[in-house]
């Protein structure tokens, strides 16, 4: 293992995920969304001061300088995260960097001109495929198949189902062959060629009780509980 060299000073940008009191002390702790390099955890920064911190809130964004402090107890000093970091400054605003960018390479950014899908991981709907749906789920409507429930409006249920057919089913990814999807499982081939998938035991139970036969879901007798003795 490779021992990094280690900076004795840091300053980002970043939010405040979290703020309170010192389990122990009364003092205050103060979670960022920044992580050291090499760490897995969120920084926390603690202080006894509470005036360094007054008016800096849980969603607040801040430019942080940190400095190397004490090493903690049972630590070597090999990871930044061995040592104690004393807050050096804290400033309200600027321009946040994602701590991943600083050790990787920069993720794409979506454009600010895509249009909105309520995640920043979706990618933009599909215009097309969007119409469709929404055309799916007038027609249901209109057959009766999946009314407009009692005390709700009309627009929201369209749009409820719209919004399920191309989430649920236009953009969900292609199943494999013989997949059961009335107990979204895989099947697998038997022995007799025919393609079934293991079914929890009748009570519900994960443990199988010993000399309990294996119920199986096999395609094409969906519904039925076939028994397979032979384990
Ligand atoms: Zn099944």
């Amino acid at each position: 293992m490779t021992t990094a060299t280690i900076e004795n000073q840091y300053q980002f940008t970043t939010e405040i995920t979290a703020k309170g009191k010192q389990q122990n002390s009364d003092g205050w702790a103060m979670t960022v969304g920044w992580k050291l390099p090499g760490s897995r955890y969120h920084l926390v920064l603690y202080g006894q001061d509470w005036e360094t911190v007054e008016g800096f809130e849980v969603g607040h964004t801040a430019t942080i300088t940190i400095q190397q402090g004490n090493l903690k107890n049972n630590k070597e000093g090999k990871y930044s995260s061995d040592f104690f970091w004393d807050m050096e400054s804290i400033e309200a605003g600027g321009e946040i960097v994602a701590s991943e960018e600083v050790q990787a390479p920069p993720k794409p950014k979506p454009t600010p001109s895509e249009p909105r899908t309520g995640s920043p991981d979706q990618p933009p709907p599909n215009p097309a495929a969007l119409g469709a749906c929404h055309n799916h789920a007038v027609d249901f409507i209109v057959r009766g198949i999946l009314p407009l429930p009692e005390g709700r409006e009309l627009v929201g249920w369209v749009r409820e189902l719209r919004d399920r057919f191309y989430r649920d089913i236009n953009q969900a990814p292609l199943m494999p062959l013989h997949y059961c999807y009335q107990h979204n499982e895989e099947r697998r081939q038997g022995k007799n060629g025919g393609w079934g998938h293991q079914m929890e035991p009748k009570d519900g139970s994960v443990e199988k009780q010993a000399g309990e036969p294996y119920a199986y879901c096999i395609e094409g007798r969906e519904g039925w509980r076939v028994f397979d003795g032979g384990h």
